[in-house]
């Protein structure tokens, strides 16, 4: 930790700062430059962090050295973590490309949609059973019974299985269904839920808030890994913007970013970045191209029909186009599925 001092700082103040640094057990290291003081701090980090340094008179700026997460970071880990969703790997190489509804519907609606994507070669099916809607008035979601179609479509076609989880509660029940819980965008920063999850041994879907930074999405994933859970997925789903023409605005720079700060493997989902069918395929190829560890799309049998997002819902048959472009692209980058 360094602690920057604004330019005439007194030496009273310093020496307050010195006295409280070592009131935390830790050894301060005083620089004095002709136009500038610093301090480091040598010990526990997270002994400072605790602590409102910034609030001292004379303290400009409270620097880490060390990221602020570790477990999450590539210096704790160089080797790319894979994480097993059922049989499938994801990362190190191995792509994980999940498809399905927004929303689970029926079970014959359901079996066709996944019938569809896994012969075009999807090995993660997707689908919510509980809905984080914007309107309350609209449909929320089939919930256990939901969940219940879910599994049972996903043992038929032999696919693992990932649906949202919103809320503590609901995590026992999810656990029972499914094998991957997915945390929404909206829920990255439920604290409380991404310590439960972490309590868990299920991996985690941990999807980018619309309004968090990358260093946000990864705090959140050090809250799932600090509990003890490994098995975080991250997933680049766009953030909110000026730009009005598309739903979300896609960052796809955050894969080989996130790549270089962490070891955990992060997966880009075009559908709600973008909700424009039109837009999805080149996002989801640039996503392998950009070296992203999988590509999550929504697909419904008839979009028109679909109870939540049908509009940038892909047809079976684009989802079959999009997942031939992106195997030839992924053999480039020495990867598949
Ligand atoms: C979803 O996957 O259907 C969903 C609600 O995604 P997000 O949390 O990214 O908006
Ligand atoms: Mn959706």
């Amino acid at each position: 930790m360094i602690i920057v001092l604004r330019p005439k700082t007194t030496p009273d103040q310093i020496d307050h700062i010195l006295e409280r640094i070592r009131e935390l057990g830790l050894k301060p290291h005083l620089s004095e430059g002709v136009h500038r003081t610093i301090i480091g701090v040598i010990g526990d980090e997270n002994k400072l962090q605790a602590e409102p340094l910034q609030a001292i008179p004379g303290v400009e700026q409270v620097l880490p050295i060390m990221k602020a997460f570790k477990l999450a970071s590539r210096e704790f880990k160089d080797a790319d973590t894979v994480v097993m969703v059922g049989k499938v790997r994801v990362g190190g190489g191995q792509l994980a490309m999940i498809a399905g509804p927004c929303a689970v519907e029926s079970a014959q609606v359901l079996e066709e949609i996944a019938a569809h994507v896994k012969a075009a070669g999807a090995n993660i099916l997707r689908g919510g059973a509980f809905k984080p809607r914007t309107s309350p008035y609209s449909f929320q979601g089939l919930g256990e019974a939901g969940l219940k179609i879910l599994r049972d479509v996903g043992q038929k076609f032999e696919m693992p299985v990932v649906t949202e989880v919103m809320d503590p509660r609901q995590i026992p029940l999810v656990e029972k269904y499914a094998d991957m819980f997915q945390i929404g965008a909206r829920n990255m920063q439920n604290f409380d839920l991404l310590k439960e999850i972490g309590q868990t041994k299920k991996p985690v879907l941990l999807k980018r808030g619309m309004s968090a930074t990358v260093k946000d999405l990864l705090m959140s994933a050090e809250y799932v890994l600090a509990e003890g859970n490994p098995n975080v997925v991250l997933c680049e789903r766009g953030v909110r913007s000026f730009e009005d023409s598309t739903r979300n605005m896609l960052d796809m720079s955050a894969v080989p970013n996130v790549k270089g700060l962490s070891h955990l493997p992060i997966i880009v989902d075009p559908s709600h970045a973008t909700g424009r069918p039109d837009l999805i395929p080149a996002m989801a190829c640039a996503a392998v191209a950009a070296g992203a560890d999988g590509v999550h799309i929504e697909v419904h049998s008839c979009p028109e029909k679909a109870l939540s997002d049908g509009p940038q819902a892909l047809l079976p048959k684009q989802y079959a186009e999009v997942m031939a472009r992106m195997r030839q692209l992924a053999q480039v980058m020495s990867k598949g599925w």
